[in-house]
């Protein structure tokens, strides 16, 4: 197996969200270890990303099994599933990893993110709803 390198990223939970982030980091030159435990999910991205495997990331033992806890950056991409959300984040906090990313659906999902250890935590619905809002308003500016 190669050497866990400095830039690589763990993404775990691949819906809409969290595959387009691997697909993003894989084309930015990362190299991504994809989680997701829904066999269908893994089948899905297999042919677009190169490493895609089939876990529960709540089980400690199952992340330490693939080697997360070589690498610098993880990020927590599920986002139905408050519990599944944050059990993740606590395994990975329990294996080490410095930089967690956990993306939180609420504001009180993101307090639980955080006191289990999260180190950023994103609202990627709330920031996009943000940032399309700015772009119509300048968009509507170029028309005055
Ligand atoms: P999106 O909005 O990004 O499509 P979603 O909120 O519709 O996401 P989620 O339920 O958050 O969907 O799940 C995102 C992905 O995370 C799914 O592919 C799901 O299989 C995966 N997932 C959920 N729980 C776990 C877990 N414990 N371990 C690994 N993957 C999981």
């Amino acid at each position: 197996a190669r050497k866990t390198d400095e830039n690589d990223i763990v993404v775990i939970g691949l819906g809409r969200f969290g595959s387009h982030l691997a697909g993003s980091l894989a084309r930015l030159d990362h190299e991504v270890l994809a989680i997701d435990r829904s066999p269908e999910r893994v089948q899905r991205w297999s042919a677009e990303l190169d490493r895609v495997v089939q876990a529960d990331a709540t089980e400690e033992g199952a992340l330490r099994q693939l080697g997360v806890a070589e690498f610098q950056r993880a990020v927590v991409a599920i986002g139905a599933s408050v519990e599944a959300s944050v059990l993740t984040v606590l395994a990975l906090t329990e294996l080490g990893v410095p930089q967690i990313w956990a993306r939180a659906t609420s504001e009180k999902h993101a307090k639980i993110l955080a006191s289990v250890g999260a180190h950023h935590v994103i609202f990627p619905e709330a920031e996009t709803g943000e940032r399309v809002a700015h772009l119509i308003i300048s968009k509507m500016l170029d028309f005055i």
